[in-house]
């Protein structure tokens, strides 16, 4: 394979020209497929390689003065299976510049934020963060200088209030990890822009096609491609998309830090988007229902899913976005942990660990009360997160309910 014909110019006769024109499906299943980079074959190949070879040493010194960008240099800086990747995402978000692929979704964020901030910077973070986005605030951003402010998720446009003369960029979540808040992306957005801050997203449970953020206006929006996008729970990856003008900060962090993507693994990230609107569609109408059906029982106080009232945030999801994805949480009314272990345990459907977006159910006790700073979590209850797969709607909840029989019995 020579790199030859990736040497050509410009995007040649790819989709993305038509970009604005095509459907969402269309899209998915069209983008980053370039002729140039799979010869033929439907699927982008696996490219793999660490050393690309030159034709002479001026073909050599030529290749080191330009912009590597979609063309092959050295093993780091990607091939097509990888740019492929990158390029359907892009794609996927309309007003996108591009995008960086990382090898978690939790090195995404790290990537975006070590692209935005410098010493002495002061970083707006929700109280709802993701874990492991508030452990690097208070690790490795501390270290380098960089503080951290928390603000309630719900803030909105007060957010201003918050902005002082350090205050560098603001970070969102939307919904928010294990309580499902639901943030007024728009209004944060038109408050950064007035003030000159960057704008971050992990957009990770809406994903574009239910949350377009770029096109809303936010800088860097963020995926954990472990979840929706591989879609199978058997790759790490995480990616970020730049607005148009964001990217060339992103690209050189991630650089000069020696981020890569095993191309195996961008392989199956570019397989698993393929279904990702169809598992999207198929596993959210399902949560939806046992998120309903959950409402209507007595042992559970409250539903956390964006869809329904009574989640924080609801008028705005019905505002913004075009749907729902399959994770959501519920309050039990009272009980212990005990009585919400013995509901968990005793599930014949839903898998115990960590991370979702997978075709197959999880079930998670989350305690909300440990990742809280500015905002306390009151609840009648012990919390379950429940990630919905693609198994029958009635074997699932015929095992939610035995399992609510469990907890009512040992509470
Ligand atoms: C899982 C998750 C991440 C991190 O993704 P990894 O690939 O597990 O590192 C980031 N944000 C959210 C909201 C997540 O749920």
């Amino acid at each position: 394979m020579g790199c030859r014909s990736l040497d050509a110019e410009g995007d040649g006769p790819g989709v993305s020209d038509e970009r604005p024109r095509l459907g969402e499906r269309t899209r998915i299943v069209q983008a980053g497929r370039r002729s140039e980079w799979t010869g033929g074959i439907v699927n982008p190949p696996v490219w793999r390689a660490s050393t690309i070879l030159y034709d002479s040493v001026a073909d050599l010194r030529a290749a080191a003065g330009r912009d590597t960008h979609h063309r092959l240099f050295y093993g780091r800086r990607g091939t097509p299976t990888q740019w492929s990747l990158a390029d359907a995402l892009t794609a996927l978000e309309p007003g996108a510049e591009a995008t960086m692929l990382y090898p978690s979704g939790v090195a995404a964020i790290a990537g975006a934020l070590l692209a935005v901030l410098s010493p002495g910077d002061e970083l707006l973070l929700p109280d709802s963060a993701y874990d492991p986005t508030r452990s690097l605030a208070g690790g490795l951003l501390a270290r380098m200088g960089i503080t951290t402010r928390f603000y309630d998720p719900l803030i909105g446009a007060d957010i201003a209030a918050m902005i002082g003369p350090a205050t560098r960029a603001i970070f969102m979540e939307s919904p928010g990890s294990l309580t499902f808040e639901v943030q007024d992306v728009p209004a944060i957005v038109g408050v950064a822009n007035a003030h000159g801050l960057v704008t971050l997203l992990d957009n990770t449970w809406a994903t574009p096609l239910l949350f377009p953020a770029i096109a809303r206006g936010v800088d860097y929006t963020i995926l954990a491609c472990t979840k929706y996008v591989v879609g199978h729970s058997d790759v790490m990856l995480g990616s970020v998309t730049a607005a148009e003008g964001r990217y060339a900060s992103l690209r050189d962090a991630a650089y000069q830090l020696g981020q890569y993507v095993s191309p195996d693994d961008a392989w199956l990230g570019s397989r698993g988007l393929r279904t990702m609107a169809l598992r999207l569609k198929e596993q959210g109408a399902a949560a939806l229902a046992v998120a309903q059906w959950l409402r209507t029982r007595p042992e559970v106080a409250r539903v956390l899913h964006p869809a329904l009232p009574d989640c924080p945030g609801h008028e705005v999801f019905a505002r913004d976005f075009a749907g729902g994805s399959g994770l959501f949480s519920f309050v039990l009314a009272g009980g212990t942990d005990a009585a919400r272990a013995a509901l968990i345990d005793g599930l014949q459907h839903f898998g115990i660990g960590y991370s979702w977006g997978g075709y197959e159910s999880l079930a998670l006790p989350v305690d909300p009360t440990r990742h809280r700073s500015v905002t306390r979590w009151e609840a009648e209850g012990p919390v379950v997160r429940l990630q919905i797969g693609l198994e029958d709607e009635a074997d699932l909840i015929a095992d939610l309910d035995a399992g609510l029989a469990r907890f009512r019995a040992a509470a």
